[in-house]
């Protein structure tokens, strides 16, 4: 498990273009923590950092959002095509069901990115990259990156 804290938004985002980098496809980034944690502004570093144009928008009442990758904004050895973004806010884990979500997550040209996925955590697969935000401060987060739930 790593514990970061950041100091704004920016920090954030500077965190999660760094994992972008380290993405190859097929990877499952689910984000936990309440409301104004930094789940989302995290998310839209990822989509960034992956190469995808914005503008970005909070998926909470769109449930999904599917985004193409850019290819000429990537890396040689990488082909992902696709970067979807859920927010489970409002919805179950049979409404994420029926999306598809067996389908697409963990395809391996996509990069699926869920916030509050301690709510569908039961059709989460292992292996999930886990990361929980945690409210300090006005602009204090802390973010802890597990390589499993609960770990
Ligand atoms: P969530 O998706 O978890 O509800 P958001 O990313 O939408 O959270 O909102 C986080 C809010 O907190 C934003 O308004 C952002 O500008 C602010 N904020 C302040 N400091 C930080 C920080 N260190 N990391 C992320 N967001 C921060
Ligand atoms: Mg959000």
């Amino acid at each position: 498990m790593q514990k970061i804290i950041t100091q704004n938004s920016k920090q954030t985002e500077e965190l999660a273009k760094l994992l972008a980098m380290e993405i190859r496809g097929g990877e499952i980034i689910c984000l936990s923590g309440d409301l104004g944690a930094g789940k989302t502004t995290f998310a839209q570093g990822l989509l960034e950092g992956l190469g995808v144009e914005g503008p970005y928008t909070s998926p909470t009442f769109a449930i999904m959002k599917e985004y193409e990758v850019n290819l000429k904004f990537q890396i040689s050895n990488l082909k992902l095509l696709k970067v979807y973004h859920i927010d489970t806010y409002r919805v179950e884990e049979r409404d994420i069901l029926e999306l598809g979500w067996k389908d697409f997550s963990g395809k391996k040209n996509a990069v699926t990115i869920v916030e509050w996925a301690e709510r569908i955590k039961d059709i989460v697969p292992a292996g999930a990259l886990w990361i929980h935000f945690s409210w300090k401060n006005e602009n204090e987060r802390e973010i802890r990156i597990h390589s499993q739930e609960n770990s």
